[in-house]
């Protein structure tokens, strides 16, 4: 589907009264071009955080693709004027932004652009750039990309000899503007109209604090254990100030939402500061982390890192309130026993739960007899269940990234089927 979406306003030029043909690779450069924006509006789309676009992937898998996609469109579009300079070198002088005519500098600053927004996702981190910085300048530059490059479509006319695709491309345009208006005005006033309030902040082990909020004057929010929202607080939802957390709460309660967070950086160390009536936006549910999309399985394992326990934790909690008796396996692994985050509460969950837990410290105390070290193939093997046939039980993987990545080799080398482990990464940028 995303392939003939991509291709469709190709085809659509192709369509009717076709200019007559110029030289291969001329063509070829802009086939190019028109696919590679034909992608990056695309783009939009997959970050607009619609939920029928999400649900059946999940958010990680959307970014991801989102991520890896546009190195394919920036690719695409920058092979439309290199093979143009390189087939017909006439065509170098259009790179004087002094000289060239508006399409060819709209064309020009679009390609600029695009080089600077990628350099940008690709080297945040090396760039020592802000996260929320980054994101903003982010949106802002893409929207400058698509424009520019539709006004260069359009100013060149080439392919547009016709009133019905002039209209086409009109269309098009609109409809990325409505995009950007639902994304900027309607969805942060839709959740303007649905706030939450504070309604207590619980101090954790591991410098986490589990921040809860009940909806004011609506029923609150459903939600599958293991999902997530995008969380906002002391700011407008019209602002780009949302970060994303998973719920730690009983999906049973949909009245009260509780997330667990740990500090890290200028957002986190915020929680511990609010007060109970503080506003707070919450935008979800997201994301297929969840046993609910699994009921057919017989067993589960999780396989926590941290404050990686966090979904796990609202999975272990439903299924308590819901008196499953299917045998769980909790491996969960963290640094010292003082910062096991629930360390308490995992204890007392064995009562209600069919639930063997492995905890797993890296520094454990001297007179510690558990399972110490990283999780590792040889732990998995001991305590993953021995049917290794799909659908009889199911994995669930969520901690820091070193400790996925092992843990996902580790599985593929125990021949766990793939579709059986499920990964809910922290880092989606
Ligand atoms: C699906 C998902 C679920 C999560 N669940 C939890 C949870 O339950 N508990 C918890 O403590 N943490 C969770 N996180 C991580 C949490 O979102 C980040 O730690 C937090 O946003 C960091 O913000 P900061 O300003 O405090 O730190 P910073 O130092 O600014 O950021 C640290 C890193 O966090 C990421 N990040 C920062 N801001 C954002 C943002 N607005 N959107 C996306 N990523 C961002 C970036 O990779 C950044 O490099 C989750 C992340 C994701 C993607």
């Amino acid at each position: 589907m995303y392939i003939l979406i991509v291709s469709a306003p190709l085809m659509i030029l192709l369509i009717g009264n076709v200019p007559e043909g110029r030289e291969f690779w001329r063509e070829l450069s802009v086939a190019l071009g028109f696919a590679g924006l034909a992608m990056m509006s695309l783009q939009f789309v997959l970050t607009a955080r619609f939920k029928s676009i999400k649900a059946p992937y999940g958010a990680d898998i959307v970014y991801h693709f989102h991520r890896q996609v546009s190195l394919v469109a920036f690719v695409l579009v920058l092979a439309h004027p290199l093979l143009l300079f390189a087939f017909s070198p006439d065509t170098l002088g259009l790179l004087n932004l002094f000289t060239a005519p508006w399409r060819a500098r709209a064309g020009v600053t679009a390609v600029l652009l695009l080089m600077g927004l990628v350099a940008a996702s690709l080297w945040r981190k090396r760039f020592k750039l802000e996260y929320t910085t980054w994101r903003v300048w982010h949106g802002i530059l893409a929207t400058a990309v698509v424009v520019l490059a539709m006004t260069h479509v359009i100013l060149a006319r080439h392919y547009l000899n016709t009133p019905w695709k002039q209209s086409f491309w009109i269309i098009y345009g609109v409809f990325w503007v409505s995009l950007l208006i639902y994304v900027r005005i309607i969805k942060p006033l839709q959740l303007l109209r649905r706030p939450y309030e504070v309604e207590h902040i619980h101090s954790e082990r591991g410098n986490a604090w589990s921040l809860t909020v009940k909806p004011v004057g609506h029923a609150g929010m459903k939600f599958m254990p293991g999902q997530f929202a995008w969380i906002t607080i002391r700011s407008s939802p019209f602002l780009d100030g949302e970060h994303p957390f998973s719920f730690s709460s009983n999906a049973c309660q949909s009245d009260r939402l509780t997330f667990t967070i740990k500090e890290l950086g200028d957002f986190t160390r915020q929680i511990k500061n609010l007060s109970p009536g503080e506003k707070v936006f919450v935008d979800g549910p997201f994301g297929n982390f969840s046993v609910d999309r699994h009921s057919h399985a017989e067993q589960f394992v999780f396989i926590a890192g941290g404050v990686g326990i966090t979904p796990i934790m609202s999975m272990l909690r439903t299924l308590a309130e819901r008196g499953d008796r299917r045998p769980l396996v909790l491996i969960y692994a963290n640094r010292d026993w003082e910062s096991v985050i629930f360390r308490e509460e995992i204890e007392n969950l064995k009562d209600a739960l069919n639930l063997t837990v492995v905890q797993l410290l890296q520094e454990p105390p001297a007179d510690w007899s558990g399972e110490s070290g990283f999780v590792s193939q040889a732990i998995l093997e001991r305590f993953l269940p021995q049917a290794r046939q799909r659908n009889t039980f199911e994995v669930f993987i969520c901690g820091p990234q070193p400790m996925m990545n092992a843990v996902e080799k580790a599985l593929i080398n125990l021949k766990v089927p793939f579709g059986d482990f499920h990964a809910e990464r922290f880092n989606l940028v």
